[in-house]
């Protein structure tokens, strides 16, 4: 299956499909499968999205060759999808670039309030939200510039998604770069799938992970959230 010979008449997608299940790996909606693709598969599979997207308008009975609104709207989508708001998962993550607590700051820094965009996989209908993020750091930390933590929170959040575990993988992996003594994430969001349809009702979704001191030490937390709630 995983023979380069016999995976190179496969389709892009079933290729990179072919490379994750042999490697053992996950792919569900949020995770990230850039080191799964290879140079030139993100633009075969472009067109093979573009295919199935027209094949969904179709389906749809939308005229697409006559209505010169949709006509370039598979295409439009495909890069929509692939470049811009699921890039998340298909391009690698954006350089960070750290560098020692040279001064041994112990300081909470709070982050935010960082604009964030992403989808639901239930429904694939934006979820657009506020985040705010705290960092204690530990005398051996690693620190980012302030605009990494915007840039790597929109990686995360450029994947279908849900609320909860966009929280928990941005947690891990700062985390797992800044190892810092605390660290805080809070995201307020609107969910559209609920406005746009279903109840179509108000739909706001508040949740926050707290790790390290921020477990163990209440005044902290309090500190961060009244802090975090005031901007
Ligand atoms: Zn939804």
């Amino acid at each position: 299956m995983n023979d380069p010979k016999f995976t190179a008449t496969l389709p892009a997608s079933e290729r990179i499909h072919a490379r994750l299940t042999a490697a053992g790996r996950r792919f569900h909606a949020n995770d990230n499968i850039a080191e799964f693709i290879e140079d030139g598969d993100l633009h075969e599979l472009e067109d093979e999205v573009t295919a199935q997207l027209q094949g969904l308008l179709e389906t749809l009975v939308i005229d697409t060759q006559n209505d010169h609104n949709t006509h370039g709207t598979a295409r439009r989508v495909a890069k929509m999808f692939l470049h811009e708001v699921f890039r998340g998962r298909y391009h690698p993550m954006p350089p960070v670039t750290e560098f020692p607590n040279a001064e041994r700051l112990n300081e909470l820094m709070i982050i935010g309030p960082i604009t964030v965009r992403s989808a639901c996989s239930h429904h694939l209908v934006p979820i657009l939200g506020r985040l705010y993020i705290g960092v204690l750091p530990s005398e051996q930390s690693n620190l980012v510039g302030l605009s990494k933590y915007s840039r790597v929170a929109d990686w995360i959040m450029s994947r279908p998604q849900i609320q909860e575990e966009a929280v928990m993988q941005l947690a891990d992996l700062l985390e797992s770069r800044l190892k810092p003594d605390g660290l805080a994430i809070v995201l307020e969001a609107d969910h559209y799938c609920t406005q746009w349809r279903g109840v179509k009702d108000e739909a706001h979704m508040t949740n926050s992970v707290m790790r390290g001191q921020f477990l163990v030490n209440p005044e902290l937390r309090k500190e961060f959230l009244q802090l975090a709630c005031r901007r």
